[in-house]
């Protein structure tokens, strides 16, 4: 059929950031080459689907030309780094950024066959901070590989595909404990940057009846001074290159090595290629959502404005309208975590029209977005991923309607919500295992159960049913959300209530229901 000759692109967007140009491109490339719409991921980045083959190398250089990149989108490498999208100007925020932009460049594939396949050998320069340089080719520790093309990589690459985010403190907009590398900006009272904290080991991805796979959060490994964070992640990378399991790729994430050797032994491996010991890492405030929806004041006169995206995804009228308010204001974009879409540097005056452009599409305006659907996410799924068991994207605005009713037949109000993150299968690419509600596809028409996550996204959900068929959904959701309703303690979230009554009474209650 025509899905063994169509390709899904996925682009690389350090920080989510978009320039005007690579948004426009974008765009067109989706109209031309694509199936017309454009999709935002969960890692701060654009997939285009349904790309033929034949149109692969134009749609490669047309976006490498336009100052994009989708070097190490994909394989046994460093993904996207993520930091918060907000175009905040405030000393941390940019250093955040600036630190993400560093650690993606750092662990940049250095061979010259990305260019050679797609642009026939052209070279295009990115420019990158000497420090970046210095720090990828320094092989004191035995960190690297000096006489090959790939020094962090070697010939082999990583095990397995690796994630990093970046961000700063109460700021969670990046689910920081799910990557295998989590970095937090430390500053002192002034708000000067002094180090980073530095998380280890998280991730999602597991396999059904597979009880040693499982989804995992990273742990504290260590507070490191600001002038060593590249030296730390490389080590940190080495250790996983050198030390993680290349046998079976069902345990070859870094969340299974330290998991198998425990922090402290992984700590000490790290050590030794950093060639310093880890501080203790600071106490930091509680974490927070960030949604970064609606108007905000960047901070230097300017203003962003951000705008929910239904499950990422950005076609027919909307997509129209902020292809012509993007490109009539000459906006740069920026794409959050949870697959939507900030609008950057606007001047006042702007405001008003662009308000009304969006609204006639049927962004911005009151009540545009449900509180269930500012949180939920879910992944493509059925039709476009090839391990997709179950529906995600295209069944979630139905599951969100039967939930809403479910909210109004037990009473809850409007402003309410949970979380919830749907994924077609296992591997967990909407990060269901940190969901207050999360449902992972198990068979056709058929979800495992998750809860117990918590709104800030600080722990980590269980699973609590199997198998429920997604026309049974209300016969497990009533009785919880019930409960919930009557029984819980002022403003207890629903994953905290979740958590504090048990699975066993919410088993019984389930079962109980009528
Ligand atoms: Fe595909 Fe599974 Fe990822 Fe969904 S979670 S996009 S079904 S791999």
């Amino acid at each position: 059929g025509p899905k063994s000759y169509s390709f899904m692109l996925r682009t690389k967007n350090p920080c989510g950031k978009v320039s005007n140009q690579l948004y426009l491109t974008m765009n067109d490339l989706a109209d031309q080459f694509g199936i017309g719409t454009l999709r935002l991921t969960t890692r701060q980045t654009f997939q285009l689907h349904g790309v033929l083959k034949k149109d692969l190398k134009m749609v490669m250089s047309t976006i490498i030309k336009n100052m994009g990149s989708t070097l190490g989108a994909c394989g046994d490498l460093n993904r996207n780094v993520l930091a918060p999208a907000a175009p905040l100007v405030r000393k941390d925020y940019l250093f955040a950024q600036q630190t993400a932009e560093n650690i993606a460049a750092l662990l940049t594939p250095q061979s010259g066959f990305y260019y050679d396949v797609w642009l026939d050998g052209e070279q295009v320069m990115t420019a990158e901070p000497p420090e970046v340089t210095k720090a990828r080719n320094d092989n004191s520790h035995g960190t690297n590989f000096p006489d090959l093309p790939e020094p962090i990589y070697g010939t082999q690459f990583l095990p397995r595909k690796f994630k990093i985010a970046v961000t700063v403190p109460t700021d969670n907009s990046v689910d920081l404990l799910t990557n295998d590398i989590g970095v937090v900006v430390v500053t002192d009272d002034d708000g000067e940057p002094q180090g980073y904290n530095i998380y280890v080991g998280g991730g999602m991805g597991r396999t059904h009846r597979l009880e040693t796979t499982f989804p995992r959060l990273a742990e504290p490994l260590g507070f490191v001074p600001k002038e060593d964070i590249l030296y730390a992640v490389k080590a940190i990378v080495v250790t996983q290159r050198e030390n993680g399991r290349r046998d079976d790729r069902k345990y070859s994430r870094m969340k299974y090595l330290i998991s198998s050797w425990g922090i402290k032994k992984f700590r000490s491996v790290v050590e030794q290629y950093y060639g310093k010991k880890f501080e203790p890492t600071h106490e930091l405030p509680e974490w927070e959502f960030k949604s970064y929806l609606g108007w905000h004041e960047q901070g230097d006169g300017h203003l962003f404005c951000g705008l929910h995206v239904d499950n990422g995804r950005i076609g027919g009228k909307k997509k129209k309208a902020l292809r012509e308010v993007i490109e009539k204001y000459g906006l740069s974009v920026r794409l959050t975590p949870n697959q939507n879409i900030i609008l950057c540097d606007i001047r006042n005056a702007w405001k008003r029209p662009i308000t009304t452009t969006l609204a006639q599409a049927g962004l911005l305006t009151p009540r545009y977005v449900d509180p269930l659907n500012v949180t939920a996410m879910a992944c493509p799924a059925l039709p476009l991923c090839p391990l997709a068991i179950a529906e995600a994207e295209r069944g979630t605005p139905d599951i969100l309607k039967r939930v809403r009713v479910a909210f109004e037949k037990v009473g809850l109000k409007y402003k309410e919500s949970v979380v919830i993150r749907v994924t077609g299968c296992p591997n967990g690419c909407a990060r269901p295992y940190m969901a207050e509600l999360g449902l992972v596809g198990d068979g056709p028409n058929s979800y495992q159960i998750w809860l117990g996550g918590t709104p800030n996204q600080t722990s980590l959900a269980r699973a609590f049913l199997n198998k429920v068929k997604i026309q049974d959904l209300e016969k497990v959701l009533e009785p919880l959300f019930y409960h919930w309703k009557r029984k819980r303690q002022s403003n207890e979230s629903f994953g905290d209530f979740t958590n504090r009554v048990g699975f066993e009474t919410l088993q019984e209650l389930v079962d109980k229901w009528e």
